[in-house]
């Protein structure tokens, strides 16, 4: 038989609302979302919809670097060549029903 009233509750942790110094801002959320290089379908954090992202590159630290390298190693002319590299971009994410930018995937 099992005993009633000893209702076994789990030790979780309290919600971390109200005294929470952060901004209570949603966008603290998106890190919490598994970006990747590639669109993500995912519950945008403004407008709510399940959108799938919408990924654009940009010259990130990764880039940079490579670019600082390839002058300062090879010859001048050579500093684009990271830019023109995917995998050497950041990948941003972004909803392509209201257009906030969820997320960065960075490449370092
Ligand atoms: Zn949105």
């Amino acid at each position: 038989m099992h005993e009633p009233g000893s209702a076994n509750v789990l030790n979780q942790d309290p919600p971390a609302y109200g005294s929470d110094s952060r901004s209570p801002d949603d966008y603290q959320n998106v890190q919490s979302y598994q970006l990747g290089v590639g669109p993500v379908t995912m519950k945008c954090p403004r407008c709510r919809k399940l959108i799938t992202t919408s990924v654009a590159h940009k010259a990130g630290l990764a880039a940079w670097l490579a670019c600082l390298g390839l002058t300062l190693m090879v010859c001048w002319p050579c500093y684009l060549i990271p830019f023109c590299l995917d995998d050497l971009l950041d990948v941003i994410h972004s909803c392509p029903a209201c257009g906030v930018v969820i997320g960065t995937y960075p490449r370092l």
